[in-house]
């Protein structure tokens, strides 16, 4: 690919001339079929025209995503996603209450515009509550099908930095804004006729959230048996590339575990800790650690998650010990990208 444009915009002053210059070629590019790397307020996101087919194909072939795992399709206002696809009541309700959020809607298709859905009779929708992918949308003047701006399997990039090692040179332009606010992809949920509703990935918007708007939720902890019900849930996800274990106990435990760790002088390790434990193991070189947040904010951990593992990369670390997050709220999500990364493996202490 020729030359990368790589543009810094101030997302508080978006609308300031000189900003809406850059984004409207931003826009111009993704409308003209090129591939724009641009901030949202879960993870950034590798944008495409979703109207075009030989743009999303370019999506797949970078990443290397699996093409049977459909992209999210997303808009700059709720009111365009009932143009699109069939709405259900609950849907409505939930599109009043929360959109624009970090949060996907799996619908049926009304036409079949968009080849991102892998030629289901679905579309999955959003609308992104950052200022600066919507109005990127807006004056792309098409709604943009992105995935987060990663190679696939790897950890989320959450600042524009982590984009860096992975798509340099292989996108038209990437749009360099803030931290992202939340650091988490998007809930995805799904509905079944009857008004009942899955949750296909959870995410900041929370079980709790959308049963406060009347939705009933269907159980989950069936999908390892069945079918997986999102396409993407049986792929390989966010692995770091050390491997990655949680470790599951006490504060106490986890403390006596990385100090036996410390013995092991061959390795450097990763140790993803609670902020109450980062200065433990400060004078030791053997152990780098990261602080995933204070043990009862889960907000920040969310926030801080990905951009640690990218860290451990960055620091060619050998192996990665990560605390295990409380698994209510937020923390649902935090934990299912956790497990994921660890492919599974906890030790118990
Ligand atoms: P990502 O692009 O990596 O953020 O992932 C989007 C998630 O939404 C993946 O888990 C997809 O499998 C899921 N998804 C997208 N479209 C659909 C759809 N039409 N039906 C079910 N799941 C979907
Ligand atoms: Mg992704």
């Amino acid at each position: 690919m020729a030359q990368i444009e790589i543009i810094k915009i101030d997302e508080n002053n978006l609308e300031n001339p000189c900003e809406l210059k850059k984004l409207e070629r931003a826009g111009k590019i993704i409308r003209n079929g090129g591939l724009v790397v641009f901030p949202t307020e879960t993870v950034y996101g590798l944008g495409a025209n979703a109207f075009d087919e030989s743009a999303v194909k370019k999506i797949y072939e970078i990443k290397g995503r699996p093409s049977d795992n459909p992209l999210i399709v997303h808009f700059a206002d709720p009111e365009d996603i009932y143009k699109y696809a069939e709405v259900p009541d609950i849907a409505e309700k939930i599109i009043k209450k929360f959109m624009p959020a970090p949060l996907t809607l799996v619908l049926k298709k009304k036409g079949n515009e968009f080849d991102s859905s892998c030629k289901l009779d679905t579309v999955a929708v959003r609308v992104p509550k950052n200022n600066t992918a919507r109005k990127l949308i807006e004056l792309a003047g098409v709604p943009i099908t992105a995935p987060s701006a990663n190679l696939s399997g790897k950890p989320s990039p959450t600042n524009a930095a982590h984009i860096m090692s992975d798509l340099d040179g292989k996108v038209d332009m990437i749009i360099c804004g803030e931290n992202c606010e939340i650091g988490l992809e998007s809930t995805v949920i799904s509905f079944n006729g009857d008004g009942i509703i899955n949750i296909l990935r959870s995410g900041y918007i929370t079980r709790d959230d959308l049963i406060s708007v009347g939705a009933r939720i269907a159980r989950p902890g069936t999908e390892l048996i069945e079918q997986p019900r999102a396409p993407g849930m049986k792929y390989k996800h966010y692995s770091p590339d050390a491997p990655l274990y949680i470790l599951s106990g006490e504060n106490d435990r986890i403390i006596d575990f990385m100090s036996k760790e410390l013995c092991r002088k061959t390795k450097k390790v990763g140790f993803l800790c609670f902020a109450e434990m980062l200065s433990f193991f400060a004078d030791n070189k053997n152990i780098i650690s990261i602080s995933l947040g204070l043990k009862n904010d889960l907000k920040e951990q969310a926030k801080n998650l990905f951009s640690a593992l990218n860290k451990f990369n960055e620091l060619g670390v050998d192996i990665i010990y990560s605390v295990e997050p409380e698994k209510t709220g937020v923390g649902e999500a935090i934990y299912n990208r956790l497990i994921k990364a660890a492919g599974g493996k906890t030790i118990i202490l």
